[in-house]
């Protein structure tokens, strides 16, 4: 049984934030959690864009394009006990396999109903600064809008423990391109992305080919002129067509440099006239609230020290971070590791000493320099995803995920590779339909 019962500030109402609170309820503690918006779900929130008035390359809050489908099913994408299953098909409702963005926010939106956790939110509450008391406990600044008014005011109150949930799609980061401050076209984030049509007619150089590049890039093709994708893991003389309707559309390597009459001239001395570059290169890690003594810094986007990409070994249990890794099932994982956090804050679960948690991180990055894992990959988790969740299960002494959802999610990453455009469509007409069956027997657990 928990043997302390800690009040908590959890700094943000997206999907980790969300779980997280339910986690630390069920556990017997006392979360309030901070958002700065006046609604949860975080990324899964889409704005309008407001290009003409704003810096394209700015970090906005939200960062999702109008045409945004999940990148995995949905089964496999919602919680492990809150199966994001179709809805019952109202006019509105998105039953595809890979559903638009809205379709998760609604389903997040659901969670913090079912689970009855909009009371715990203070909205239109930013955290601007969490500093650690001379007991365990920290201080938490933050500005809050002024009921009936524009007005803001700060306060502070002082909490036992903070879970940080504040996401880590928002602080953009840009490629550093010869030439680029001369070039006269126009350059946006991917963060700034929402419709085609702006792009129509125009010649487009997409930087980045992962998720957001190869969407984006068919995306405008549709409209576009030209649309050049540029792939830095491409052999240095790649010029080639990217399969798939759209005969526009060319994968090149890296760029060499950008010239002031428009040019964007690639490594392997091709060169096009651009109208706009479209950075598709990812965001940076970004704690503006937290000072030195949360005693964790962020290098080339390694966040660090933290033992098990969550606890600061020298501040452990009472600051800790949920959602860092990269290239996981994302929701399957805050649940996971916001279900060992409370644990460890009520004390049902214990953490190795802090020298022990300091030694193994320290293993942990010489393991990653000496197998030449570049530092800003910290938090990839990838192919060792399953053995962390393993790991993190039986800590917290519950079931593994089960082997449907990694079945699922392998196929789904494979079948993108394979099919780029067309993945998601595939999954709706009885393909991989035994994960489906077993995946509804499941389900079935929780939906009677
Ligand atoms: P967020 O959703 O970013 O939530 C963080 C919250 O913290 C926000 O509400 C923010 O307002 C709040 N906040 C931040 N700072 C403060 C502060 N100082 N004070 C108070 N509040 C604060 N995942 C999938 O599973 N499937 C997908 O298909 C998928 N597609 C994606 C596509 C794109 C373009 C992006 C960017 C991400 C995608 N993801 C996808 C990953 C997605 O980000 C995660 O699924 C998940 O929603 C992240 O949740 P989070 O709570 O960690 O962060």
């Amino acid at each position: 049984m928990p043997s302390r019962s800690l009040r908590v500030a959890v700094i943000g109402a997206g999907a980790a934030g969300l779980v997280a609170a339910r986690e630390l309820r069920r556990e017997g503690h006392a979360p309030v959690v901070f958002e700065r918006t006046d609604g949860v779900g975080g990324t899964w929130v889409y704005e309008d864009a407001d290009a003409a008035s704003t810096d394209p390359l700015r970090s906005r809050r939200s960062n999702l394009y109008a045409s945004l489908r999940t990148n995995l099913p949905r089964e496999c994408m919602g919680f492990l006990d809150f199966p994001f299953a179709a809805a019952a098909a109202g006019p509105n409702d998105d039953a595809r396999r890979f559903p638009g963005h809205a379709e998760v926010l609604r389903y997040l939106r659901e969670f913090a109903r079912r689970f009855d956790l909009l009371g715990l939110v203070r909205f239109q509450t930013e955290v601007v600064r969490v500093s650690r008391e001379a007991s365990e406990s920290w201080r938490v600044r933050y500005s809050k809008k002024v009921a009936g008014s524009e007005k803001r005011e700060t306060e502070e109150e002082v909490f036992d423990a903070v879970v940080v949930c504040n996401g880590h799609y928002y602080q953009t980061r840009v490629a550093d391109i010869a030439g680029l401050e001369a070039w006269p076209g126009k350059q946006l984030h991917s963060n700034s992305y929402r419709v085609p049509e702006p792009f129509r007619g125009q010649v487009a150089v997409v930087i980045g080919c992962s998720v957001s590049g190869i969407d984006i890039s068919r995306d405008i093709a549709g409209v576009a002129k030209e649309v050049h994708v540029v792939d830095r893991s491409a052999p240095a003389a790649t010029r080639e067509r990217l399969p798939g309707h759209h005969t526009n559309v060319w994968i090149h390597s890296m760029v060499d440099r950008a010239e002031q009459d428009g040019s964007v001239v690639f490594q392997d001395g091709s060169r096009v006239k651009a109208d706009v570059i479209i950075h598709c290169t990812g965001y940076k890690y970004s704690f503006p609230f937290l000072g030195d003594d949360s005693t964790i810094s962020v290098d080339d986007n390694r966040v660090g020290p933290l033992y098990k990409h969550v606890f600061p070994p020298r501040v452990a249990p009472r600051l800790s971070f949920i959602g860092l890794p990269l290239r996981v099932i994302p929701f399957a994982l805050f649940e996971l590791q916001s279900n060992w956090v409370a644990g460890v804050l009520s004390g049902r679960i214990e953490l190795p000493s802090e020298e022990e948690m300091t030694r193994e991180v320290m293993a942990f990055y010489s393991d990653l320099d000496a197998c030449g894992w570049p530092r800003r990959y910290t938090h990839v988790l990838g192919d060792f995803e399953f053995k962390y969740e393993e790991w993190l299960a039986g800590q917290c002494r519950r079931e593994k995920i089960e082997e449907w959802r990694k079945e699922m999610y392998a196929a789904a990453v494979k079948d993108n590779m394979d099919h780029h455009g067309s993945y998601r469509d595939m999954w709706d007409d009885g393909y991989r339909d035994h994960l489906l069956v077993q995946a509804n027997r499941d389900f079935a657990l929780y939906f009677p």
